[in-house]
């Protein structure tokens, strides 16, 4: 079946009938082939998109929170064929992949919950008594949703929940390295009764099936998790059509350790902030800013903790660092550590392909100390197991030096001392800010950055509110002309 879209409710092969392959990134075999999606498929995706709306929209939202409760329980009942396909997509360690998977059931029984409890019109009170204004939220229409490779069935979840919630039907383009879990998406959504062109999965690369996606008239909201310079050509092509965009782009993100910093929190913290899903997350913490006093102390013990990280084959047990996702990637990181060196960063941990994996995309938990302020390894994002280090000695020069970064996606201060920790958090310019930890995300709670990393915000009521616009319906109540041009 994963050679062919899902597009209204049928599995359909590409109109121009090409294929693509996708790889294990642990053994570099082929793992199977989709379809090249073109503009003829995401044509005929909004088409039926379009065509279910009325009816998507029209039901009871608490009808549309049962669909979304029915697929949250076939994830769970998958969660194991799920995670395991995740691995061979994508790496990363399978109890990772099970931790995603149950994220994503939990996205749609959070948005089932959101759909019934939220309002769908209410008055507003005007101060003039003749008029009555009432604002019913309705859906934005349909979404055409582009999503990146690093948690290919969560950043469905995270774009495909919110929006059918909402009453939108979804055109979902996920990444041409990861398309096995977003497919299955759509066949959960076709086991569970959803009707028809509600949800449909459209796979291709971003030249080819993305850009027609964002530029289809009826498309009326493109929802784009990605790289920077994908989302400023994504928000060039909408601009055409003034279309409602939200990205959700890259990051730089730093973690300022005080030197009160409980130590073992902060390694803790530290570590998962850049080797959990071999650093390939956007807001992972790949700048490590530390107080001088404590450097020498906490960065031996680090790297020495980065040494006993199992890499490996993300189905092996114990394994705590898989594969990047492709070679391309393995490249790009391989090549950020050989400039970083020769910029003069000092490599304290890792740097390599570990010698035990010849074979698969590894590269070894790396760590930089004395890294050149302006390095590409300290200015850009990297998206692997890399952390950089530098010292500071006072506050207001970490937060300053935190800042110093065109990324605002998310930040984390560790510290004994609350107050100074909250003080830092309102100075950090980013989206989200962890205290005394790094990484923790709750489908509660607002996702999304400011400066380059992105606009408008995902997750939460925030994330549903993206999916709904407010119309004002204002209504004059008196009998007695309004009295400018009749007096
Ligand atoms: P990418 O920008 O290369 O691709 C993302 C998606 O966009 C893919 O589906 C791709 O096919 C598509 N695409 C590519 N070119 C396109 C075009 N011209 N028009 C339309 N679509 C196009 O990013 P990636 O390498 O898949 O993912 C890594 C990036 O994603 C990192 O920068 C990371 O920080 C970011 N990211 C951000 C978040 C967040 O929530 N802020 C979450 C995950 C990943």
């Amino acid at each position: 079946m994963s050679e062919r879209h899902y597009i209204n409710g049928r599995w359909v092969p590409p109109r121009r009938g090409g294929s693509l392959e996708n790889s294990n990134p642990a053994t570099e075999e082929v793992v199977g082939e989709y379809a090249a999606g073109t503009a003829e498929d995401i044509a005929s995706a909004v088409d039926a998109a379009r065509e279910a709306l009325p009816g998507w929209k029209g039901i009871n939202p608490s009808e549309r929170a049962s669909c979304l409760r029915a697929l949250a329980a076939q994830i769970r009942t998958r969660q194991n064929d799920l995670a395991h396909t995740e691995v061979l997509d994508n790496g990363k360690p399978l109890p990772e992949a099970l931790w995603d998977v149950d994220d994503a059931a939990g996205c749609f029984e959070f948005y089932a919950d959101l759909a019934e409890r939220s309002v769908m019109h209410e008055t507003i009170a005007l101060p003039d008594e003749r008029f009555e204004c009432v604002v019913r939220y309705e859906p934005v229409g349909v979404v055409g949703q582009i999503i990146p490779w690093n948690y290919p069935l969560l950043m469905a979840a995270w774009k495909v929940a919110p929006a059918l919630a909402a009453g939108c039907t979804c055109v979902l383009k996920p990444s041409e390295f990861t398309p096995l879990t977003a497919l299955e998406l759509g066949r959960m959504a076709d086991e569970v009764g959803l009707p028809p062109g509600v949800l449909n999965v459209v796979t291709g690369t971003g030249p080819e099936a993305g850009e027609p996606l964002v530029t289809h008239p009826n498309v009326r909201k493109v929802a784009f998790t990605g790289s920077v310079p994908t989302g400023r050509r994504v928000m060039q092509l909408a601009a055409q059509d003034i279309k409602n965009v939200s990205l959700e782009l890259g990051g730089k993100s730093p973690i300022v350790v005080f030197a009160d910093a409980d130590l073992r929190q902060a390694i803790e913290w530290i570590m998962f902030g850049i080797f959990w899903n071999q650093g390939q997350v956007c807001s992972a913490t790949s700048r490590l800013l530390v107080e001088e006093s404590i450097a020498p102390r906490l960065l031996e013990q680090l790297a020495s903790e980065a040494e006993k990280i199992t890499v490996g084959n993300g189905l092996t047990p114990g394994v705590l660092l898989g594969p990047l996702v492709s070679a391309s990637q393995h490249g790009k990181v391989l090549r950020h550590i050989a400039e970083g060196q020769a910029a003069g960063a000092r490599l304290i941990s890792g740097g390599k392909r570990p010698p035990s994996l010849p074979q698969g995309y590894f590269i070894e938990p790396t760590i930089f100390s004395e890294v050149p302020r302006e390095s590409a390894l300290w200015q850009q994002e990297i998206f692997g197991p890399v952390l950089c280090v530098r010292t500071f000695r006072k506050e207001a020069e970490a937060v300053a030096e935190a800042n110093d970064t065109p990324f605002g996606l998310a930040a984390a201060v560790m510290s004994a001392d609350v107050s100074r920790c909250q003080r830092v958090a309102a100075a950090l310019e980013a989206g989200i800010v962890w205290i005394n930890c790094s990484q923790p995300t709750f489908t509660q709670a607002p996702w999304g950055g400011v400066k380059g990393s992105g606009i408008g915000r995902e997750l939460g009521r925030w994330g549903f509110e993206s999916y709904r616009e407010p119309k004002q319906i204002t209504r004059y109540t008196s009998a007695a002309p309004w009295g400018w041009y009749l007096k």
